[in-house]
């Protein structure tokens, strides 16, 4: 099965704006995909969904094959999520942050500690594990909410402008580390508006543009076009 099929997907926010106006959309499992589009042409508003973060108003949504209103709590443990904001508790020693996350999927502490461990070490953030999560860097924070986001090892993750505010050198980190567990079999979804971005990572793309899907193919053949 796909790992994300949506149809008919419609948002209409309180107060009245249409964020989305019948998204169709399906991403195969293994893909790295990116959602591209200008500010405010409803990508966050459409991984917001995914992620039941955000109710939808019409349309059916599927993950790996469960349908997202009948199996919401399967489906959340599917997924991890890089929320744009930094929203970890910054007072708290950074292995806390990830190990705290796990025990929210119901893994030991002892398990969620083990793969914190590792997600750190692999993300560079090792030597910082008990310091307070306040004192890291923008980037280093950036790289503790994709450790946050993997600890229970979900086979989909999900990045809302993953490299906002990262200089350019820990940009190239993150990507490499982004292709490494995609080549490991996650699925990776990311919104972005850099093109660039989506070109160095992604396979498949879609372009959305006010609540409104204008393109749907492979990053080789968008690049075609241009
Ligand atoms: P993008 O992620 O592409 O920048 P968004 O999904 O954030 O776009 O926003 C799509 C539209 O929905 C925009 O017009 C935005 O102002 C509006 N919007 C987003 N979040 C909310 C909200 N919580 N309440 C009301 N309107 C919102
Ligand atoms: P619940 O069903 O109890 O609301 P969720 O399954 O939504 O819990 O989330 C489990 C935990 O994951 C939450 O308690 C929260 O700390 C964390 N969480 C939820 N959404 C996000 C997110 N966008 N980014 C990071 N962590 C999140």
């Amino acid at each position: 099965s796909n790992a994300v099929e949506i149809y008919e997907l419609e948002k209409t926010y309180e107060g009245g704006t249409r964020a989305l106006k019948g998204i169709e959309l399906s991403i195969a499992e293994g893909d790295f995909f990116a959602l591209l589009g200008p500010n405010g042409a409803g990508k966050s508003t459409t991984i917001g969904i995914l992620c039941s973060l955000v109710n939808k108003t019409h349309g059916t949504v599927r993950v790996f094959g469960h349908d997202l209103d009948r199996d919401r709590a399967w489906v959340k443990s599917q997924i991890g999520v890089v929320p744009q904001e930094f929203n970890f508790n910054q007072f708290e020693p950074v292995e806390e942050v990830v190990i705290n996350q796990g025990g929210f999927y119901g893994m030991t502490r002892k398990a969620a500690k083990k793969r914190a461990h590792e997600l750190l070490k692999q993300l560079g953030l090792y030597d910082k594990r008990e310091g307070m999560a306040r004192a890291l860097s923008g980037g280093m924070k950036r790289r503790l909410m994709i450790a946050r986001a993997l600890v229970h090892s979900p086979r989909m993750l999900i990045l809302d402008e993953p490299t906002a505010g990262v200089d350019i050198e820990l940009r190239r980190g993150m990507w490499d580390f982004l292709t490494q567990i995609n080549k490991q079999g996650t699925t990776i979804i990311l919104t972005t508006h850099y093109l660039e971005e989506a070109e160095a990572l992604c396979r498949n793309i879609a372009i959305i543009n006010e609540g409104r899907i204008v393109e749907h193919s492979s990053m080789r053949n968008l690049l075609a076009k241009l």
